[in-house]
C-alpha cells in the first residue's frame, strides 16, 4: 500500500532528471534530423516491439499498478493498461499504410492539368505527460500515435505512480534506444523544465488547470499542443429509460477504477419525481457488483491519502448545504477503497457541482424535460463526455447537436474512448486536439500540401502587363462583372 506519494527522481534529484531529459531532448532531435521520415516497415516494427512487451509483462504491470494504488482491480488494469494499447497498436498497424499515403487533392479549375495532394510529414520530437488514473493507457496511447505518425517521443509520467513509472522505464528500455523513445520522471520543477523543452508537439494529459500552465509554456516555443483534460460529463437518463438498467451502466462507470477516469459519469439528471428511485437502483447495483468493498481486490483504491480527503470534504459539503447521501458501502478504508455514494437532494451551490469529481460520488439532479437538462449541461463547462440513456432517435438527435462535448456513448458510459478508430478528446474546458485513430495519426504529421506545375501549364497569361482577353475572361468568369461596369451597363 502506498499511502505517501514519492515523486519519482529514479535515484536522483530533479535538477539531475533535468539535465537528463535536456540531453535526452537534444539526442532524439539529432536522431531525427538523421532519419527524418522512417518508413512504413520501421514504424510497425516500433508497434510490434510495444505490443510484445505489453504481452510479456503484463502480470508485472498489474503488480505494479497495484501497489501504487493500494489496490487497483486486475482486470481494469489488464483491460486498459495492457489491452488498450494493444488495440490502439493493432489498429494503427491495419491502418499505417493507408494513413501515410499522399491524399490527392484537387486544383482549382484554373489550375486543371497540374496536381495537388497532402503529405503527411513526421513533425519530430513529440512530449507526452500522462497522469497516474491510467498511468500506461494515457502514455502508451498518444506514443503510439506518436510512432505511427514518425516521431520519436519523450514521456514525462505522474509522480503519483513511481512504480509503475520504473517499470515502464525498464520495459520501454529494453525494446527502444533512448533516442527513439525515453521516458522521463521528477516532480513539479522537472515537469515545468519538460514543458518547457521546445518540441515539435506536446500531448497532456491532466486537469484545465495544469492544462493552462503547460499551454503557456508551450506557448513560447510555439509548440502545438493536444490537450486532454477532464470535467463534469453528464449522464442523462431519459423519461423512457430502464432506470435499473441505466443505473446499473452508471454504477457501474462510477466504480470502475473507483470513479477516478476522465470519463466517467460525473452526475446524472433524471426525470422529476425519479431521484430516489434512481438513486436506490443505483446502490442496487453497486452492491450486487462489489458486495464488500474493504479488502476487495477487484475495487480500486483511492490514489492517496490528500485525494480521499477532497472526496470526503465534496461530501461534508454537499452534507452541510442540504443533501442527502446514500452510501453504497464503507466510506474509506485503510486502503482508502471509497464505497459509491449516491448524493440526492443536489444544488449547483455545492462544491460537488462545481469540480470535476474524479471518484465515486454520484450527484443526482432532476430535470422537467429534455430542454431543461441540456440548459444545465450548457451552463457549466463543456464536459469531455456525455451521456445519454434511453431517448428516442429524435432526442438523441437533438442531444447530439445542441450539447458539446468531447465524445458521447448512448445508452452506455465511456465505451466511445475504447474504439481506437475513433477520435478521443476534448472540447473547451475539456481540452483540444485528438488522438487515436486517423485523426491521432493526423494530429501528429504536419499535413504539408504540395503543389506541382506540369511544364507545359501555361501560367503567364497571368504574369503582368495584367488586362490581357484570359485574365479579363477569367475574371468575368469568377468575379461577375465589376460593380463599375454594372452600374454603367444599368445608365446605357
Ligand atoms: P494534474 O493536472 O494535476 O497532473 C497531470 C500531469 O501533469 C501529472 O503527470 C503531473 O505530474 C503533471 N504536472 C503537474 N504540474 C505540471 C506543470 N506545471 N507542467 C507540466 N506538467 C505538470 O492532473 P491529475 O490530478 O494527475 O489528473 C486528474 C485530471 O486529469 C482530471 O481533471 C482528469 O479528468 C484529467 N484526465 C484527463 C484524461 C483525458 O484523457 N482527457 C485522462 C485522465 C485524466
Amino acid at each position: 500500500m502506498n499511502a505517501v506519494p514519492t515523486p519519482i527522481t529514479f535515484g536522483t534529484t530533479d535538477a539531475a532528471e533535468i539535465r537528463r531529459m535536456h540531453r535526452l531532448f537534444e539526442m532524439q532531435r539529432a536522431a531525427f534530423d538523421a532519419a527524418p521520415y522512417p518508413e512504413l516497415a520501421a514504424r510497425k516494427a516500433k508497434l510490434r516491439r510495444l505490443i510484445d512487451m505489453l504481452r510479456r509483462n503484463q502480470n508485472e504491470i498489474v503488480a505494479a499498478v497495484n501497489a501504487d494504488f493500494g489496490v487497483r482491480a486486475g482486470a481494469e488494469t489488464k483491460l486498459v493498461e495492457v489491452m488498450g494499447p494493444i488495440l490502439e497498436a493493432r489498429h494503427a498497424l491495419s491502418h499505417m499504410r493507408k494513413w501515410m499515403k499522399p491524399r490527392r487533392r484537387s486544383t482549382e479549375l484554373l489550375f486543371l492539368t497540374n496536381s495537388a495532394w497532402v503529405e503527411y510529414q513526421p513533425k519530430g520530437v513529440v512530449g507526452i505527460i500522462g497522469t497516474w488514473n491510467f498511468p500506461l493507457y494515457l502514455t502508451l496511447g498518444p506514443l503510439i500515435a506518436a510512432l505511427a505518425a514518425g516521431n520519436r517521443a519523450l514521456i514525462k509520467t505522474s509522480e503519483f505512480s513511481p512504480r509503475t513509472t520504473a517499470l515502464l522505464r525498464s520495459m520501454l528500455g529494453a525494446c527502444f534506444a533512448e533516442d527513439e523513445v525515453a521516458i522521463v520522471g521528477g516532480a513539479v520543477e522537472a515537469a515545468q523544465a519538460f514543458n518547457a523543452l521546445p518540441f515539435n508537439h506536446l500531448v497532456f494529459t491532466g486537469s484545465p488547470r495544469v492544462g493552462r500552465e503547460v499551454m503557456r509554456a508551450a506557448a513560447n516555443n510555439l509548440t502545438p499542443v493536444t490537450l486532454e483534460l477532464g470535467g463534469k460529463s453528464p449522464a442523462i437518463v431519459g423519461p423512457d429509460a430502464d432506470l435499473r438498467e441505466a443505473a446499473l451502466r452508471i454504477a457501474h462507470g462510477k466504480a470502475f477504477n473507483a470513479g477516478q477516469i476522465c470519463v466517467a459519469p460525473d452526475y446524472a439528471l433524471v426525470p422529476s419525481g425519479k431521484s430516489a428511485e434512481f438513486a436506490a437502483a443505483v446502490r442496487d447495483a453497486f452492491v450486487k457488483l462489489y458486495p464488500a468493498i474493504r479488502g476487495n481486490p477487484e475495487y480500486t483504491s483511492i490514489v492517496t491519502e490528500r485525494h480521499a480527503a477532497r472526496l470526503r470534504q465534496l461530501l461534508d459539503d454537499a452534507r452541510t448545504k442540504g443533501a442527502t447521501l446514500l452510501p453504497c458501502g464503507d466510506i474509506v478504508g485503510a486502503a482508502r477503497q471509497m464505497a459509491l455514494t449516491v448524493v440526492t437532494g443536489v444544488n449547483e451551490r455545492m462544491q460537488l457541482m462545481q469540480e470535476e469529481i474524479f471518484g465515486p460520488i454520484l450527484p443526482v439532479l432532476e430535470y422537467d424535460c429534455l430542454d431543461d437538462a441540456m440548459a444545465l449541461v450548457r451552463r457549466g463547462d463543456r464536459p469531455l463526455s456525455l451521456y445519454a440513456f434511453g431517448l428516442s432517435r429524435t432526442e438523441q438527435r437533438r442531444v447530439l447537436r445542441e450539447t458539446h462535448a468531447g465524445g458521447v456513448t448512448l445508452n452506455d458510459w465511456g465505451w466511445h474512448v475504447f474504439q481506437h478508430d475513433l477520435p478521443f478528446g476534448g472540447t473547451g474546458n475539456s481540452g483540444m486536439g485528438t488522438y487515436h485513430g486517423d485523426e491521432g495519426f493526423r494530429e501528429l504529421s504536419h499535413a504539408k500540401s504540395v503543389f506541382k506545375r506540369q511544364r507545359w501549364f501555361p501560367i503567364g497569361l497571368f504574369y503582368p502587363p495584367y488586362g490581357n482577353l484570359v485574365q479579363r475572361l477569367s475574371m468575368r468568369f469568377y468575379l461577375g462583372k465589376s460593380p463599375h461596369e454594372a452600374s454603367n451597363s444599368v445608365k446605357g
